[in-house]
């Protein structure tokens, strides 16, 4: 029996998130009705995919896109496909971690009353808008049933890759935006790298076993932090759009290693990983976003490739069947595990 366990997850953010996120366009918080490239195309594709697969993923989902007909439409298809869909806030605001308590709560909760109202579904999982979380968010979650969140990235190359969509974006000031990403997003480096009852001050931080996050008033209130998977021993990252184009050795190199020693898989992809710039008649100005301009058909068949290989190593299971198997297993306390 295969014992390792992993999940696969997808972003589902919009072609309007990218314009926003590379300061094509700035953030609004109007929805509108037009049919979004990713859920035209990107979402269902990936649905083919884990059906040919065999395959249950979780879907983060943008609350504001519960509102779109068309979009809701497809939300409907993953949800009766048996796939998970997870929480990715009301609006993906890219100053997430800003905002006052209350505005990251009504981010969070609208989306999750949506859900319920329009689809029957309570949301148990979460990822911030570009991974950004903090011990704030999770205080939220943790009070409002949630069983995981799926934010942490624990690479040294993670505010690199953060600050190189800044690169690319017409933003100014952008060696104090560098420093602050820093400051920030450093320490995600030193988190375990498998899943974990976080801090209830730091989200990149263990628990302490026998701290008052484990006493009987907390105990029906946790919540597991999922770190995304990068490379072991290395700390590389190793998600979707990062093997796209990092290149088929990076990739075999790395699929080989993680198969080798990780001992429970979280991997990341993004909708967009699926859509083609000119095919699908995306914004031009998103030339800059990494992948789009791979032919389509070689994407989606890498994508399957390494799909199966990942499935031949791990068991798969949606975000929230993982986390349900882990949360209260008590040997995640235990260093042996790591
Ligand atoms: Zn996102």
């Amino acid at each position: 029996m295969n014992e390792r366990h992993g999940c696969i997850s997808i972003d589902c953010d919009t072609i309007s998130d990218y314009l926003v996120a590379y300061q094509i366009h700035p953030f609004s918080q109007k929805g509108d009705q037009t049919l979004d490239p990713v859920y035209a195309k990107g979402i269902p594709r990936f649905l083919d995919l884990f059906a040919e697969l065999n395959i249950k993923a979780t879907f983060f989902v943008v609350g504001r896109d519960l509102t779109n007909k068309s979009h809701l439409k497809i939300i409907r298809r993953i949800v009766e496909e048996g796939h998970e869909i997870a929480n990715h806030t009301l609006n993906h605001r890219p100053d997430f971690l800003e905002l006052s308590s209350a505005q990251k709560e009504k981010e969070i909760m609208c989306t999750d009353r949506m859900a319920r109202e329009l689809l029957g579904v309570k949301m148990v999982g979460f990822r911030g808008p570009g991974y950004e979380v903090d011990a704030e968010t999770l205080r939220i979650l943790r009070e409002n049933g949630y069983l995981y969140d799926c934010s942490v990235f624990p690479s040294f190359l993670f505010p690199l890759i953060k600050m190189a969509v800044w690169l690319k974006s017409r933003e100014k000031g952008k060696a104090k935006r560098f420093l602050s990403l820093l400051k920030r997003f450093g320490p995600w480096a030193m988190a375990p790298r498998l899943p974990y009852r976080p801090a209830l001050d730091k989200v990149w931080q263990r628990a302490d076993h026998n701290g008052h996050h484990r006493n009987e008033d907390n105990a029906n209130k946790e919540i597991l932090e999922i770190p995304i998977t990068v490379l072991p021993i290395l700390n590389l990252p190793f998600y979707g759009t990062f093997l796209l184009v990092a290149g088929k050795g990076y990739s075999w190199f790395s699929l080989s290693l993680v198969k080798k020693m990780t001992r429970i898989l979280c991997f990341e992809y993004h909708a967009v990983d699926l859509v083609h710039l000119q095919e699908n008649e995306v914004d031009p100005r998103l030339t800059v976003h990494p992948g789009l301009t791979i032919p389509l058909e070689n994407k989606r068949s890498f994508i399957r490739d390494c799909l199966s290989q990942m499935q031949g190593r791990f068991q798969l299971l949606t975000g929230e069947n993982l986390a349900k198997r882990y949360l209260h297993n008590t040997d995640l306390s235990h260093r042996s595990l790591l």
